[in-house]
């Protein structure tokens, strides 16, 4: 038999099928070991045949078989000819999605136990009969295991409490015998269900999980308010698939994924729900998987990359807060979660929903106009009002004398709302103590040496950090340039919030939540807990705040600089500055108190707070896309962009140069397909060493065949020590 095999070996010349004779008995989907260069590697059956063309003499084997089912599914095979086709991608680099990352190389395994239990024979012998009368552990342990369990009791539980020699002693003499049996790994085994009672749907969300089970093959988007119950309306579509004997898999943003998340779909799914995300550790994630592969689960709940979850006959995929930028890997491999699951769905016939209260313009443009079904839920269930918002001008407040981060009316709002016993949420999309520093007297920013940006101050560390590569430098007292004492400080972040609440509350807990404080393994979810058990009045945090967390006693969100996103030179940034203040504010009054938002900027008669004060979602979606339809961006265009990127940056602009003339070429054969075309430097010029340069592309929609040829180019000038890839409507321009 010779198997056709892709070999676990990144690199684009290799990336094709190599034929090896096989001896053993293997199947389209395992993984093999098998000899490759001067080395050894795994690798992917492809296929099976009988012969090959390569001479016998050329021909080498398959030194053994990894797995003893496969490990891609059929559906899995196609979906690699998919993204490989449309997304140019290696198939090395596609199959490593399809399987949890530790299974390769075996660093991974399935989890046994070992069982001792008392022979049959010797069950109803006196032990003094084949015992030492002196050998008293041994008398122990047989008169422990006379009365023990039939299937044994756990080795690693008896030696706590039995002489292990006198274990090994009766199990050579064949008096206790010892078996093995696997155990699969639960993670978060300490999460009870929580069952909610007589949830009765609301006509609207009945309409919508009745439009959504009885179609197929579909896209759906599910606009509504947050709390307007699209978890509900999920619940009940997963359900209708597993009753219809089919799968299904919801997939939430990474932060998301909290204990209580879980929780509920453990209450409604049992053990039916596997769960999958980064949080897990290793042997945790590879017997979620394998429960997913053997069909013992069939619900998944899990993050991005849960879309390859490797269910059979699915159902349904759920896309909540569907426009939440982790759903789109940045990184090689380059995929979007939604074109993904938009190909599963048409395989398995099933139905894709995409969820959230402030869909993205494109995808909601696709609802308006017919591609998807608009499903919308156009209130809160519990009737509940979405909270106040009031908008503050803080150039006024400048203007009156107030330096301030906090406004004067913040600091009403805050005054209040402590001294009555509540909570407060701070939003500051921006961590350490202070954004950079600077000298007053030359005007010299402390920069990375790595990186084309400034360092943030630390306080706490007495650190400056570099946020794109980590490096950390000691603080300066002098300025390094002209030797001048006076140093400013930059833009303030969330740990110098965090301290002026100390100095203006003493005595009012103050909680911090951004990435440098939730490096540890379940930090996020103890800091959360915190403030759930009002251990702390008032929480200060970057975006990891604005998702999905439900504090009742929450009556106060302030915004402390909105601004921030909306000046990114991006199509998005008004979008993700709508997106993102919604998100927060809706942090406010979810329970009886009514909540109140203070959202404070130095734009105030920019149109998007008129919209987020209004809840206006759509009227903001009016505003946006036909800004875009003048301006020709997406939906009406689309945008390819060509990083290069190199340690040598002459190297690297000689790559740049060749794509974009060969680009230029493409461009003579389809002028009226170009809407803009250009090269420069990236607006981050330099990263971890690396000199950064693009091309920019911006197309009309009706361009796949210029986008298929633009990957064609740059995959013909790659060159040594030169990273050059391509992104269609990238979600960051950075
Ligand atoms: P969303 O996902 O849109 O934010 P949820 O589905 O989480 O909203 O619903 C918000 C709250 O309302 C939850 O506590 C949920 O249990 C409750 N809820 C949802 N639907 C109903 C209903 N039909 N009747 C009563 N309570 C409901
Ligand atoms: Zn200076
Ligand atoms: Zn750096």
């Amino acid at each position: 038999m010779i198997a056709e095999v892709i070999v676990d070996v990144a690199v684009s010349e290799v990336d094709r099928i190599f034929d090896y004779d096989c001896p053993f008995e293997v199947s389209r989907g395992m993984r093999v070991l098998v000899p490759f260069g001067r080395t050894q590697t795994e690798g992917f059956v492809m296929g099976l045949k009988d012969s090959t063309l390569l001479p016998a003499d050329k021909i080498k084997s398959v030194i053994s078989v990894l797995d003893k089912t496969p490990v891609i599914t059929e559906e899995m095979f196609d979906l690699l000819a998919f993204m490989t086709g449309k997304l140019h991608l290696l198939n090395v680099d596609v199959l490593r999605l399809f399987i949890p990352s530790a299974m390769r190389g075996g660093r991974v395994k399935e989890l046994t136990r070992q069982y001792a239990r008392l022979n049959e024979e010797y069950r109803y012998k006196d032990p003094a009969e084949y015992t030492r009368p002196n050998a008293l552990a041994q008398f122990e342990l047989l008169e422990y295991l006379t009365t023990g369990k039939p299937e044994g009791e756990l080795v690693s539980e008896l030696t706590k409490n039995f002489s292990a020699s006198a274990l090994r002693n009766l199990a050579e003499r064949g008096i206790i015998e010892i078996t093995s049996a696997e155990i699969m790994r639960k993670p978060y085994a300490q999460v009870t269900p929580e069952k909610k009672k007589g949830i009765t749907l609301t006509d609207e969300q009945a309409r919508a999980v009745e439009e959504i089970t009885s179609a197929s093959g579909q896209t759906f988007v599910l606009h509504g308010v947050t709390g307007s119950g699209k978890t509900e309306v999920y619940m009940h579509c997963i359900e209708k698939s597993l009753e219809k004997n089919r799968t299904a898999i919801m997939l939430v943003p990474e932060i998301s994924l909290t204990p209580q998340a879980l929780s509920a779909f453990r209450a409604r799914f049992g053990d039916d729900v596997a769960i999958l995300h980064s949080g897990l550790s290793h042997g945790e994630r590879f017997d979620e998987w394998r429960k997913c592969l053997s069909g013992e689960a069939r619900v998944v709940l899990g993050a991005r990359s849960a879309v390859f979850a490797p269910l059979k006959n699915l159902g349904v995929i759920i896309i909540d807060e569907e426009h939440d930028s982790s759903y789109v890997s940045d990184r090689t491999p380059r995929y979007s979660t939604e074109e993904v699951a938009r190909y599963r769905v048409e395989y398995n016939g099933a139905n894709l929903v995409l969820g959230s209260a402030t869909p993205s313009v494109e995808t909601y443009h696709s609802a308006v106009t017919g591609k998807y079904r608009l499903l919308e839920l156009t209130g809160r269930v519990n009737k509940r009002p979405l909270p106040e918002i009031e908008v503050v001008n803080m150039c006024r407040e400048i203007a009156l004398g107030n330096n301030s981060i906090f406004s004067t009316a913040l600091q009403r709002e805050l005054d209040d709302c402590v001294s009555k016993g509540n909570q407060a949420m701070l939003f500051l999309n921006r961590r350490g103590y202070a954004s950079f520093v600077m000298c007053k007297a030359c005007g010299y920013v402390a920069k990375c040496d790595r990186c084309d940006v400034s360092l943030v101050y630390h306080r706490e560390e007495q650190r400056l950090k570099c946020h794109y590569c980590g490096n950390m430098y000691t603080t300066l007292d002098i300025c390094p340039n002209c030797g001048s004492p006076f140093m400013k400080e930059g833009y303030i972040g969330t740990e110098k919030v965090a301290r002026l609440l100390k100095e203006l509350y003493p005595g009012v807990g103050v909680l911090r939540m951004d990435n440098d404080t939730t490096r540890g393994k379940d930090a996020h979810a103890r800091i959360l807990s915190e403030f759930a058990q009002k251990k702390a009045q008032i929480l200060v945090g970057t975006q990891m705040i604005a998702k999905g967390h439900d504090f009742p006693d929450v009556t106060l969100v302030g915004i402390l600089d909105a601004d921030m996103s909306l000046h990114m030179a991006d199509y998005r940034s008004t979008e993700r500055t709508y997106q993102l203040t919604t998100q927060v504010a809706g942090r406010a009054g979810r329970a009886l108190q009514t909540g109140r938002v203070i959202l404070q900027t130095y734009a105030p008669t920019h149109y998007v707070y008129e919209y987020v004060r209004k809840g206006d979602y759509k009227g903001f979606y009016e505003k946006e896309i036909n800004l875009r339809e003048v301006t020709k961006y997406p939906p009406f265009a689309t945008i390819v962009r060509v990083m290069v990127s190199g340690t040598d940056e002459k190297k690297a602009s000689e790559v740049l140069k060749n794509v974009y003339l060969d680009i230029g070429g493409i461009k003579e054969k389809n002028p009226d397909k170009f809407l803009y075309f250009a090269y420069m430097r990236a607006p981050l010029k330099k990263i971890m060493d690396e000199f950064r340069m693009q091309i920019l592309l911006r197309l009309t929609t009706d361009s796949e065949g210029v986008i298929d040829e633009v990957y064609n180019v740059v995959n013909r000038h790659r060159a040594q020590s030169v990273t050059s890839y391509v992104e269609v409507n990238p979600i960051k321009l950075s």
